[in-house]
C-alpha cells in the first residue's frame, strides 16, 4: 500500500556526503523555479508542511529529503534557473545536483516539473541529456495543465512527444495540474511502480 500521506521531512544537505544511507528507494523531484515544484509535492503527498520546507529560505539551495517510510524517500533538489541567482549560487546547484545523480545508486528515478505553457527550455534540456547519460528514467510533469485550453494541451503534448524520442533512457511525460489534482492518479501510480508499492 502507499503511503503517501506519511512523508515527513528528514533532513536538508548542502553536501551528497550528508545524505542518508544509499539503501532502498529514492525518487527525486526537480525544476525550473516557479514551474510548480513545491505545489506538485504538496498535492503528491497531501501534506502542507513539505512545501514550505522546499520553499523555506537558504533550503531552496540545498537537496531536502522526505520520508515516506524506512525504505522510500522523496528528494526534492533546489530549483534551477532562477534568473536573478548569482552565477555562484547556480554553479553550487550544478555541482549538488550532477553529483546527486551521478552517484546515488538508489535513485529510482526524476521528477521533472515543467510549466506546461513554456516546457523544455535549455537547462531542462541539459537536465535531460545528463539523465540520460547515467540511463535515469524521468518522468515529466507538464503543470499547470488549468491554464491552457484543450486544444493549447494537445498541440503542446504532440510537441512534446516528438521532441522527447530523441532520448535514448525511458522519458515518460503527463499532463499535471497541481493546483486542480489532474494526472494525480496517473502520477501515483507511476510513483507506486518505482518506489514497488504493491
Ligand atoms: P516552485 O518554485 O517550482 O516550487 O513553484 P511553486 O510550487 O511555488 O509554484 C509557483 C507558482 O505557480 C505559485 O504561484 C503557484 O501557486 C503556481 N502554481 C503551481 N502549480 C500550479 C498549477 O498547477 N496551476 C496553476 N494555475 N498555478 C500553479
Amino acid at each position: 500500500m502507499s503511503n503517501y500521506q506519511k512523508a515527513s521531512f528528514l533532513l536538508s544537505v548542502a553536501d551528497v556526503k550528508q545524505l542518508p544511507p544509499d539503501e532502498g528507494i529514492e525518487v527525486a523531484i526537480v525544476g525550473r523555479s516557479n514551474a510548480g515544484k513545491s505545489s506538485t509535492l504538496n498535492r503528491m503527498t497531501q501534506v502542507k508542511q513539505l512545501a514550505r520546507v522546499s520553499k523555506t529560505p537558504g533550503r531552496t539551495q540545498l537537496i531536502n529529503i522526505f520520508v515516506l517510510d524506512e525504505a522510500r524517500r522523496i528528494a526534492d533538489l533546489p530549483g534551477y534557473g532562477y534568473a536573478r541567482a548569482p552565477l555562484a549560487a547556480k554553479q553550487r546547484w550544478q555541482k549538488l545536483v550532477d553529483t546527486y545523480l551521478e552517484h546515488r545508486e538508489c535513485l529510482r528515478g526524476l521528477l521533472l516539473v515543467m510549466d506546461i505553457r513554456h516546457p523544455l527550455q535549455p537547462l531542462d534540456k541539459q537536465l535531460l541529456a545528463f539523465c540520460e547519460i547515467y540511463d535515469l528514467p524521468v518522468h515529466v510533469l507538464l503543470n499547470k495543465a488549468d491554464k491552457l485550453s484543450n486544444l493549447a494541451i494537445s498541440k503542446t503534448v504532440k510537441e512534446v512527444k516528438a521532441a522527447l524520442t530523441v532520448y535514448r533512457n525511458s522519458v515518460t511525460f503527463q499532463i499535471f495540474s497541481a493546483a486542480k489534482g489532474t494526472g494525480l492518479k496517473e502520477l501515483h501510480s507511476l510513483l507506486n511502480g518505482w518506489y514497488e508499492f504493491k
